[in-house]
């Protein structure tokens, strides 16, 4: 479905930082959770015990009160330098590549699909492939 390119700009709605249906839990790998630790200048042993749960022997963020996302403050990403690898490679991720989920799931609550610079299907790739490769690496 994205042999033409997808036009994708983030809007900043933060719409992704919130859970919906399917899309409950921000996923941790290794990397990720020692990048947020050196954002947050803290140990990485710290940031997992503080901030980490883990689920089914894969590491995720634990969940706020609310649905939004624990570093979700007023709209923003208080970690955006060192988000998550999931954060980053939002919304081109394998399972999102399908025309229906694309055009009615993802563009229903992000406002960024089909604004902005057309994404090349080379660009898209990169970014699927290190989402991927990021996803077979969530146990470590
Ligand atoms: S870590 Fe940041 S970018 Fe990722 S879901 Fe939370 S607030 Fe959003």
């Amino acid at each position: 479905m994205y042999q033409k390119g997808l036009r994708f700009e983030c809007q900043g709605s933060g719409g992704c930082c919130v859970s919906r249906g399917g899309y409950g839990y921000v996923w941790m790998t290794i990397e990720d959770r020692r990048r947020m630790a050196r954002v947050l200048k803290i140990s990485t042993s710290a940031f997992t015990r503080r901030y980490c749960r883990k689920q089914f022997d894969v590491w995720r963020l634990k969940n706020a009160k609310t649905a939004a996302c624990l570093f979700l403050k007023n709209g923003k990403c208080e970690v955006y330098k060192g988000r998550p690898t999931q954060c980053r490679t939002w919304p081109f991720w394998p399972e999102n590549m399908n025309a229906k989920v694309w055009d009615k799931e993802i563009a229903a609550f992000c406002p960024g699909v089909g604004k902005g610079r057309r994404r090349s299907p080379q660009e898209i790739e990169k970014v699927l492939k290190e989402q991927g490769a990021s996803e077979d690496t969530y146990g470590s």
